[in-house]
């Protein structure tokens, strides 16, 4: 895919997967075959599901698929930040039943970033992680009550938080954009790719691997399921569907989630001068209080990166998209570090989330054969890695209270079917643009 932007040539490359190195590279599926066990999808969710499986059964088949590469979909493509303290909602603060959701999320976020800590510490993956804890910050006064909400939140769930003003904020990180911030301890930043290789290529020798093998339909057949791929077909006892924004397509929670595209631009290392101009800041990394805000980071390696663009577009996006979102991520650059020229922006991609109309996750047993993890908006690195190890444990009957707690959620909510579904969630998404305008 290519498109143009001030006579830049972009292509869909994503700089995390470009710059994380040579990745191990894993057969198709062929033949007619028989397993134990199916993880379909080799993103933040299937990895963990899959190593729990081997864990809990080391002596079962367990098959590893994915229809394209092991972890270069979101889970490689995405913004990087490891999140503990997601931004409470509206939901949150209106009713006892909203809190308790927002509670067992994030006690399951902060579970989520301890287990992939550990995932890197033991099989020393090299992956940027560093213990940054979050930022989430505003430029517009109409956001501060939000911030001043989110710092109430975090201490009342016993989290550290602290408010940061313009000078703070001005000193940690190198622009003078954002005047209000809140500054909260849990939460990491990593290189997203070189992660997920070092994820995979840590899996148990047990877990097999295939690529490039897109599932193409997923059926029950008695007690087992049959999957139909697309160089064959598989048998297992048991499948756990990890493919998030694809659910839809696999006829999963169809009146339930659907996908939206983001797009994020990353910039060559900063020069010296540029260095200068934000102070030799150490790298840091900003979420918004708004939904379609930017978040905003400094990478360890001296990058920018942007990603301020949500759009509901289910058939992809087109290189010409791409171009007008980068001229977007350029602008929101311009807003924070003027200097910066617009051939600083080295790659720009897009990948896919999955979104509930009420934020709440899918962690779900299909059928006794089939279960299904998934649908954690832009926070599925540290939640996708949590649900992924918990719905292998839910499949075997493995208690815990943090099973306790997955449970507890409340289901993703009802969404009418397409095309009515299409025009509302245009005209919504219409409208939070325009309320995250100030923090683009
Ligand atoms: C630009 C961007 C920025 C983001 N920023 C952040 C962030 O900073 N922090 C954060 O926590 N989250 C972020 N997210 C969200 C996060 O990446 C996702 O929530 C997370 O990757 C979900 O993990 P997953 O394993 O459930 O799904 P995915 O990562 O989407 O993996 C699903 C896998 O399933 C495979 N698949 C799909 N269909 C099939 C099929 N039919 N057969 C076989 N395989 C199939 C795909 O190829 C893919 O590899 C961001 C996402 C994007 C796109």
């Amino acid at each position: 895919m290519i498109g143009h932007f001030l006579g830049n040539t972009i292509s869909d490359i994503c700089g995390w997967v470009a710059l994380a190195g040579d990745y191990t590279s894993h057969p198709t599926f062929n033949g007619t075959q028989t397993t134990d066990w199916v993880i379909i999808g080799g993103g933040f969710t299937g990895l963990a599901a899959a190593r729990r499986i081997a864990e809990l059964e080391p002596n079962a088949r367990v098959i590893l698929i994915d229809g394209k590469r092991v972890g270069q979909g979101a889970t490689g493509r995405n913004s990087g930040f490891v999140v503990a303290n997601e931004s409470p909602g509206h939901a949150a603060f209106s009713s006892a039943s909203g809190w308790a959701d927002y509670a067992a999320l994030n006690a399951l976020d902060h579970a989520g970033v301890a287990a992939l800590k550990q995932l890197v510490e033991t099989h020393e993956i090299n992956c940027q992680w560093e213990d940054t804890g979050s930022i989430h910050a505003a430029t517009s006064p109409k956001n501060f009550n939000k911030l001043r909400h989110h710092a109430q939140a975090f201490t009342d769930m016993g989290i550290n938080a602290t408010l940061l003003d313009q000078a703070a904020l001005h000193k940690r990180l190198g622009t003078t954009h954002y005047k209000l911030g809140v500054l909260s301890t849990g939460g990491a930043l990593v290189q997203p790719a070189a992660l997920a290789k070092g994820l995979s290529d840590s899996l148990p020798a047990q877990v097999e691997i295939y690529e490039n093998s897109p599932v193409l339909k997923l059926k029950q057949d008695g007690d087992a399921a049959i999957l139909t791929l697309k160089g064959g077909t598989l048998r297992a006892n048991k499948v756990i569907v990890g493919v998030n924004a694809f659910m839809p397509r696999l006829g999963i929670r169809t009146d339930r989630v659907f996908p939206l595209a983001l797009t994020a631009s990353l910039t060559r290392p900063l020069t010296k001068a540029e260095e200068d101009e934000i102070g030799h800041a150490a790298s840091w990394g900003v979420l918004s209080p708004q939904s379609l805000g930017a978040t905003m980071r400094l990478t360890k390696d001296r990058r920018i990166l942007i990603r301020n663009t949500a759009e509901y577009r289910p058939s992809g996006i087109e290189a010409a998209r791409l171009a007008h979102n980068q001229s977007i991520h350029y602008q929101g650059l311009k807003k924070r570090f003027p200097w910066l020229a617009a051939d600083a922006i080295e790659y720009t991609w897009s990948g896919n989330i999955c979104v509930s109309a009420n934020s709440k996750p899918v962690f779900s047993k299909l059928s006794d054969t089939m279960f299904a993890a998934g649908c954690y908006n832009a926070s599925g690195a540290a939640r996708g890695t949590i649900m992924g190890r918990l719905i292998a444990d839910l499949t075997m009957n493995a208690p815990s209270e943090l099973l306790d707690t997955a449970n507890s959620l409340s289901e993703p909510s009802w969404i009418p079917p397409r095309p009515f579904f299409d025009m509302a969630a245009k005209t919504r998404m219409a409208l939070e643009r325009a309320k995250g305008k100030s923090e683009r």
